[in-house]
């Protein structure tokens, strides 16, 4: 065993279990430096080599105790550690750390989704701040969040992917109008966000003026990280609560992986011995033992900063892996998977898995996307065709929508 995970498991025999709240032991694995292992001292880290960060998250993992991984999974604090300033690192990473902030992504507008950079929401300088105005769309918690990663164009006069700007934004002001949509899950966890003169502090920038594609990228790079490890959009500090993952996943509109929980489901159904179920189960779980491997190369990739295509290739996979483990759960259930509401709880968890699995492969970039960057990036496939790379972004027509 390495000095360090001895370390580990000298302070996790001191500290755990204890008598803790959830809240005591996120604090206590914070102000440790073992929530964000890789990141510097100064940032909450303790410098660690990736491999030095895994042999310490694994002795987490065998005492059962919640708390490393931050790094890997906190996209927030991620895109802070990156490309923030001194200023809002210090006031914003442990809170960030401690899931005290709500957060919200505005990148998707009515007209710019997959083609992000053709988006029209503008911010204008006014001395040291920027007034924002536009429309953002599908902003997961974006009724409940404090502040919002914002792209917004700062420059008409050059290629769309060089005019934006990256802004660390509050969300709690008037010009803002949050406006929930239903999904077809029947949660209201997306919304429409409406931005009418309001304002942000150009000190919430991150990187340079007309450099928040490249910011972009890096958070890009950690959502399709979490989404290809465990197949839900990243909260922050989910790894560090004490609580077990199951506890809230429901209430936060997301449900616990189902691929070995499906035995127990074809158990009770009586078809655990069908041989097309077994090798379907046993196909579910290859996939996502595969899965796990191509994630833990993508975080060995990117440990030092920066992203990596391989995100795309996890995340391309768990969408697969969640629509296949949705209709095994459906077809495991037969006739009773047409009920719903109150009427049979296995039927709601069936059909909502199966809708919700269209997050994983539409939400963070759609699966055509990721074949794309997957095609060009990593199989060095010829580029897709882009007329208007390089014209001003002010010479490109509207979309439709937008006209
Ligand atoms: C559950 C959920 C949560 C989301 N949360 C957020 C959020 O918090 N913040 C946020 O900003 N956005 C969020 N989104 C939006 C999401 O990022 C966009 O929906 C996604 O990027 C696709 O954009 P679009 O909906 O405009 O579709 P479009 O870009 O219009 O795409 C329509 C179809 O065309 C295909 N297509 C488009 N371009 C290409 C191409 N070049 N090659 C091949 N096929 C292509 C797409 O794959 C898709 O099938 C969320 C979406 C979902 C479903």
């Amino acid at each position: 065993m390495s000095d360090i995970a001895i370390e580990a498991r000298d302070w996790l025999a001191a500290n755990w279990p204890g008598s803790h709240t959830a809240r005591a032991w996120r604090e206590l694995v914070v102000d440790e430096g073992w929530a964000a292992l890789r990141w510097p001292v100064a940032y909450h880290g303790r410098a660690l080599s990736d491999d030095d960060a895994k042999r310490v998250e694994a002795v987490f993992a065998d005492a059962g105790a919640p708390g490393p991984g931050q790094d890997r999974t906190n996209l927030w604090a991620g895109t802070l550690v990156s490309s923030g300033s001194d200023e809002l690192k210090r006031r914003f990473l442990r809170p960030l750390l401690l899931d005290d902030v709500a957060m919200c992504l505005l990148y998707s507008e009515p007209g710019a989704g997959s083609d992000l950079a053709g988006l029209r929401t503008t911010a204008v300088r006014d001395g040291d701040e920027w007034v924002v105005n536009g429309q953002k769309v599908w902003t997961s918690g974006g009724k409940d969040a404090d502040y919002g990663m914002l792209i917004a164009r700062t420059d008409w006069d050059v290629p769309k992917h060089r005019g934006i700007t990256f802004f660390w934004f509050p969300m709690r002001q008037p010009g803002v109008e949050v406006r929930p949509l239903r999904q077809m899950t029947g949660d209201s966890r997306f919304n429409e966000v409406f931005l009418t003169d309001a304002r942000v502090p150009d000190s919430h920038r991150l990187g340079e003026q007309g450099g928040g594609w490249w910011v972009l990228q890096t958070a890009l790079a950690y959502e399709r990280a979490v989404m290809g490890m465990s197949g839900s959009r990243p909260a922050a500090a989910a790894a560090t609560t004490a609580e077990p993952e199951g506890a809230t996943a429901r209430a936060h509109g997301r449900i616990p992986m189902p691929d070995l929980s499906l035995v127990d489901v074809a158990r009770a159904a009586g078809r655990d011995h069908d041989p097309v179920v077994r090798q379907r189960l046993a196909r579910l779980h290859t996939l996502r033992k595969v899965n796990g491997w191509n994630g833990a190369r993508a975080s060995a990739a990117t440990a030092t900063g920066g992203s990596s295509p391989l995100h795309s290739l996890g995340k391309l996979a768990m969408s697969g892996i969640l629509h296949s483990a949705g209709r095994l759960h459906g077809h495991l259930l037969g006739l009773e998977g047409g009920l719903d509401g109150d009427s049979s709880a296995a039927a709601r968890d069936a059909n909502y898995s199966q809708l919700n699995a269209y997050f994983t492969s539409i939400g963070g970039g759609t699966d055509q996307i990721q074949r794309n960057i997957i095609g060009e990036r990593i199989l060095g496939l010829p580029r897709e065709p882009e007329v208007d790379r390089d014209v001003p972004f002010r010479d490109v027509p509207a979309s439709p929508v937008r006209r």
